[in-house]
């Protein structure tokens, strides 16, 4: 069971990787997730702070902005949202404020990540409205995630 999970993660994941590739090729940072629910990708986002000249512009926001539009809700509670890297705080603070159920990333990011920096936006239980902390899968495709993260440290300037 735990196995068919991971290779359903992993072909999320994937995606996520693909899309973080079209951001790369377009300057972008490179990131890209999707939202998923009862199986199915509900919209796609690719990282776009420096082509829309928006610093909000990041691919879990992108996501995050369609699947509410598309489902016609701010509550996401029944999605899971995929990334290649960790969700910064910005993020993070959509995903509990959207109460996503489940967050799968596959690079940790120490510094600003909702999960393992010092600022867990991501599992604090310390805002009430947030509802219960979303399930975290991490260090999904970790190698291929991280590579793509070590060239978000050497991210070109805005
Ligand atoms: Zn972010």
């Amino acid at each position: 069971m735990e196995k068919m999970a991971d290779s359903l993660h992993g072909s999320y994941m994937r995606l996520c990787l693909k899309l973080a590739g079209i951001a790369r090729e377009r300057g972008e940072v490179p990131v890209g997730s999707v939202i998923v629910r009862d199986g199915a990708v509900i919209s796609e986002g690719i990282e776009g702070v420096r082509t829309q000249h928006d610093i909000a512009h990041h691919a879990e926001m992108e996501a995050i902005r369609r699947t509410c539009e598309i489902l016609q809700t701010l509550d996401l509670s029944g999605c899971a949202l995929y990334t290649n890297a960790e969700p910064c705080l910005m993020c993070s603070y959509a995903i509990r404020a959207c109460r996503i159920g489940t967050v799968v990333f596959g690079a940790p990011i120490n510094t600003i990540g909702g999960f393992n920096s010092h600022f867990p936006v991501l599992s604090t239980k310390a805002v009430p409205n947030w509802g219960p902390p979303p399930k975290i899968v991490q260090g999904i495709l970790r190698e291929e995630c991280e590579a793509a993260r070590n060239m978000l440290q050497h991210r070109p300037k805005l």
